[in-house]
């Protein structure tokens, strides 16, 4: 049993003429202890309701489906008072999308760590555990006294995700840390959570459009698609063989220095309001069959791993993998 073990996951959220759309659709993946998993795709895919559904956190959202578990403890099911004062920001923090930018201008770095310590009911050493994560996260104890503005974008990341840290969580999960920064700060922070994860036995989950990111952190990749997971298993394999043309497609579109130009992916995906029957990539794909209209594609199981694709059907047998139906994933 790894860390973190989400089990077919869906989200709605509700419409104002009464409607739902599902923003997340049978999600499943796991995550080892002190390991890194990134979750990948375009803007609106799901990745961020993934991660906010896992914290409790949704905004007009609800799980309809599904189960996560936390150390084999069934998270959502528990009561959200229950949740709050044991589970959120303890064992699992989150640092939200743009959050450097939330970092409030009228207070020092120490007054919103000490705020966040007392929120959570902290009653240990305050300024030695302000200290302990200022440094886990490659900074120095003066930046406690200082200001946001007087803090550089890298800097101010760090700060966000040292307050992430401040209770200790097994698990912090990652809205796009490193979107808005430059190359050389990207690194920095690609940096401190390697450090972080292989040093202090820290587990992550990165949110990112930015397949390139992920390479340098996690052991798992997982590939979303128009709220679906639709390729899951070890970042090597991903990245070495990937078995969904999505998964191809966002690979080629990486830049290099040297290589071929970038390719792209041409249309859009579906509306997850009226999302087709068969699969939600078809109208995209340029290896799609007939049958890929007609029904949901079969799970191909790659070792370690999964694919939602009825192109694995035809590596099945070669390779030991197998298939199986999409309700049975
Ligand atoms: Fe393409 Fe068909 Fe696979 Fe969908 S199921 S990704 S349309 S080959």
């Amino acid at each position: 049993m790894g860390l973190l073990e989400v089990d077919r996951l869906s989200v709605e959220y509700g419409m104002r003429d009464g409607g739902a759309v599902r923003a997340l659709d049978g999600v499943s993946l796991s995550l080892d202890g002190g390991k890194a998993v990134g979750i990948a795709g375009e803007s609106a895919c799901g990745k961020s309701t993934l991660g906010l559904a896992i914290v409790r956190m949704l905004q007009g959202g609800r799980v309809t489906s599904g189960t996560a578990l936390l150390d084999g403890e069934p998270v959502l099911e528990m009561d959200p008072g229950a949740f709050d004062r044991t589970v959120r920001w303890k064992r699992v923090a989150m640092v939200f999308q743009g959050a450097m930018n939330a970092l409030d201008p009228v207070f020092t770095v120490k007054q919103q760590m000490a705020e966040a310590l007392d929120q959570h009911g902290f009653k240990g050493d305050r300024e030695a555990r302000m200290l302990e994560a200022i440094a886990s996260v490659g900074l120095d104890g003066g930046v406690l006294r200082r200001f946001p503005h007087e803090l550089s974008g890298g800097m101010r990341q760090r700060v966000v995700i040292a307050i992430a840290l401040l209770l200790r969580p097994a698990l912090v999960i990652a809205d796009e840390p490193t979107t808005a920064l430059d190359v050389l700060v990207q690194a920095q922070i690609i940096g401190t959570l390697k450090d972080l994860k292989e040093r202090g036995g820290m587990s992550f989950m990165l949110i990112t459009h930015d397949l390139a990111v992920l390479s340098e952190v996690c052991e798992s990749i997982g590939i979303m698609y128009a709220g679906q997971m639709v390729e899951f298993g070890p970042a090597e394999q991903i990245y070495r063989n990937p078995r969904h043309p999505y998964t191809k497609g966002l690979l080629e579109s990486i830049p290099t220095l040297r290589g071929p130009r970038p390719g792209h992916i041409p249309g859009d995906p579906p509306s997850l309001l009226a999302p087709p029957s068969g699969c939600r990539f078809l109208g995209r794909c340029p290896r799609a069959m007939e049958k890929c209209g007609e029904e949901p594609p079969g799970i191909g199981m790659p070792e370690g791993g999964y694919v939602k694709c009825w192109l694995h059907e035809e590596d099945a047998g070669g390779r030991g993998g197998g298939v199986r139906n999409s309700a049975s994933l």
